[in-house]
């Protein structure tokens, strides 16, 4: 169901000289759908599928999983909704799949390595998917979490084939993968940037972890680099680059990622607004001028301030 534009007519996200740059929401679970349709995301992108396999010792059924693929990607026919597989370990450890004694979960056995030791997961996970995407509209792209190197996008990539998954993508969230973002770009479909874990892992501060929260800032130009890299690859290669993580939710930065490449941003439904109304006011080269500003700074606030102070020149 489609929800109508309560007040002013919600125009599809581009910058002042028509470049479009979708905004997408990032969502936990299908209820979400209708809310982030309101607020005017022209799909999804991230939905995170976690919530499917916390509350529960042992993994979903494939019906379990279906039913809730389907009530997703019913919400958006005709648009892009990407689905991420199961991001487990770490900051959310399943009983089933994780060994709750690494000493660093962090850098353990999460996301994609999970999966590939749990390959039937990650197999029923891509058949509920199949099953979803065939009973609806939708334009199903599915990535996966935490890939760090070629060969595993290698293998995510041709697993999904093998269910007949169009669009396979990877999450750029370590820095080895966006190192060799040329290389991963040239076998994945996309990538989808998660700046929360790239972050974490360029500054080497455990996110959770509140007597390094001043790490977590992803102002911070060493990311924006590793960001900037991943753009350009995106760009080389023609495949596209979206950012899902909480970077694009805040309106200056968003126009700095998209001056690094991004084609797309995913947020909180509720941050759709404000991203929206500040892209309009920069064109494309303002927003590239403005990220080469960020990037020359030494630390993350000053980025920030080069940021503004550039932004300020434009308008
Ligand atoms: C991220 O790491 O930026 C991301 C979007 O994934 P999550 O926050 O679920 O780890
Ligand atoms: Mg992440």
């Amino acid at each position: 169901a489609r929800a109508t534009a309560t007040s002013a007519p919600l125009t599809p996200g581009a910058l002042a000289d028509g470049t479009k740059i979708p905004l997408l929401a990032n969502l936990g679970k299908p209820a979400g759908a209708a809310e982030a349709v309101e607020l005017g995301a022209e799909g999804v992108g991230l939905f995170r599928t976690e919530f499917l396999f916390l509350s529960s010792t042992n993994a979903p059924t494939v019906d379990q999983q279906t039913k809730a693929y389907t009530e997703l990607l019913a919400a958006f026919p005709g648009q892009k909704v990407v689905v991420r597989a199961l991001d487990a370990g770490a900051d959310k450890p399943l009983a089933f799949l994780n060994d709750a004694h690494e000493e660093n979960p962090a850098l353990g056995l999460r996301g994609i390595r999970s999966l590939r030791a749990s390959e039937d997961i990650l197999r029923e996970q891509l058949t509920a998917l199949q099953q979803a995407d065939k009973a609806t509209e939708a334009d199903l792209w599915v990535m996966a979490p935490m890939v760090g190197t070629v060969e595993e996008t290698e293998y995510f990539t041709t697993l999904c084939r093998e269910y007949g998954i169009k669009t396979a993508g990877v999450m750029v969230e370590v820095p080895s993968a966006a190192l060799m973002a040329d290389k991963v770009l040239a076998i994945a479909d996309f990538a989808s940037i998660g700046t929360n874990d790239l972050t974490q892992y360029t500054m080497a501060a455990d996110r959770l972890l509140g007597s390094v929260s001043s790490f977590q800032d992803p102002w911070h130009p060493a990311v924006l680099q590793l960001i900037g890299m991943t753009g350009a690859a995106g760009k080389a290669q023609g495949k596209p680059v979206g950012i899902c993580g909480e970077a694009a939710a805040d309106p200056l930065l968003a126009v700095v990622l998209v001056g690094l490449g991004a084609t797309s941003l995913s947020m909180a439904p509720t941050a759709l607004a404000d991203v929206r109304a500040t892209l309009l006011t920069h064109t494309i080269k303002d927003a590239e001028r403005i990220a080469a500003a960020a990037l020359a700074a030494d630390d993350a606030a000053s980025a920030r301030a080069a940021a503004q102070a550039a932004a300020d020149d434009t308008a």
